[in-house]
């Protein structure tokens, strides 16, 4: 792997929002992946960094002001309280739910400048859920949709694809930028399955590939290449983002479709090499679903090196 052209972005705050002892979406989750990296001696190839807050102005871009009030004055001081019928917030959740935002500003800012080419944010809470005016799903605030508004803002970048490969259908996501055709979303999901929603909006800039339970890896690269390929090669993006959720693995307990490792390098290489050809190999991603601690963390090391392995 080149020396350094991946950053891994991440906050140990990023561990202290936590939904209760029995919620999937678990602070654990972190820890796995750090430990993998490190075991596998794969973090020492990547430029490490804090993840620094998001500030106002930036989540103000895509989510409305009153809405991030409202969430604001949610938060507890003491305990839990649902946001959401799967969504919590304890008293640090909003702490590390603007590092997950800001941590793709920052990956924005970093692949943007030139001081690597490629980003993995390694935060919680997800993002691909949040709409507009609606925290759902595990998620907050759309931090995906956050980089993107930085990098239209302050770097001037029109052309942009959102590729997302979490099991879930990145509603949230599609929500944004339904309206916005320089904005094309590509998302994979098992269907019919949460969140079933934005799913039968049609618009050439939205390329949703639904899969049925049990598709397995030969499918879903199929299915892929078929759907997006050709739309991404007419859209030639200028910055790729990757709304990584690794739920589609075989071993995920919330989900049914049956991906493994490969089948995570070898979607990362294809966006690596749609990223070569229209972005200067520029990347950034962000860490969505999944929930099967050793999987996770196993699936998003294959990943990383994959993005590093490709680097231009
Ligand atoms: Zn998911």
């Amino acid at each position: 792997m080149p020396v350094k052209k991946v950053a891994f972005i991440s906050h140990q705050n990023c561990q202290l929002h936590d939904m209760g002892e029995h919620h999937p979406e678990s602070p654990l989750r972190l820890k796995a992946i750090s430990d993998e990296l490190k075991r596998s001696e794969l973090i020492q190839e990547l430029t490490c960094l804090q993840a620094q807050p998001v500030t106002l102005e930036q989540i103000e871009r895509v989510h409305p002001r009153d809405h991030v009030r409202r969430i604001r004055n949610s938060s507890p001081i003491k305990g839990t309280i649902m946001i959401d019928p799967d969504t919590a917030l304890c008293p640090n959740s909003l702490a590390a739910a603007d590092l997950a935002a800001g941590a793709l500003v920052q990956a924005v800012e970093g692949v943007m400048g030139g001081h690597y080419q490629r980003a993995f944010c390694s935060v919680r809470p997800p993002g691909h859920h949040a709409e507009l005016v609606s925290s759902m799903g595990f998620c907050v605030f759309n931090s995906i949709a956050i980089g993107v508004a930085h990098a239209r803002q302050a770097h001037g970048i029109n052309r942009i694809a959102i590729l997302d490969f979490d099991v879930h259908h990145g509603n949230g996501t599609v929500d944004i930028f339904k309206d916005d055709p320089d904005v094309m979303v590509c998302s994979s999901f098992q269907h019919p399955f949460y969140p079933n929603r934005m799913h039968d909006i049609e618009r050439d800039h939205l390329i949703f590939t639904p899969l049925a339970a049990g598709t397995d890896g030969i499918e879903f690269r199929r299915a892929i290449e078929r759907d997006w390929l050709a739309p991404l090669e007419k859209h030639q993006p200028e910055l790729i983002f990757i709304s990584a959720g690794f739920d589609a693995h075989e071993e995920d307990p919330l989900a049914s479709l049956q991906l493994n490792e490969l089948d995570y390098v070898w979607i990362t290489e294809m966006i690596c090499s749609v990223a070569k050809t229209h972005a200067k190999g520029r990347i950034v991603s962000a860490l969505e679903g999944g929930y099967h601690l050793g999987a996770l963390a196993r699936s998003v090391h294959a990943h990383i090196q994959s993005l590093g392995e490709s680097c231009l």
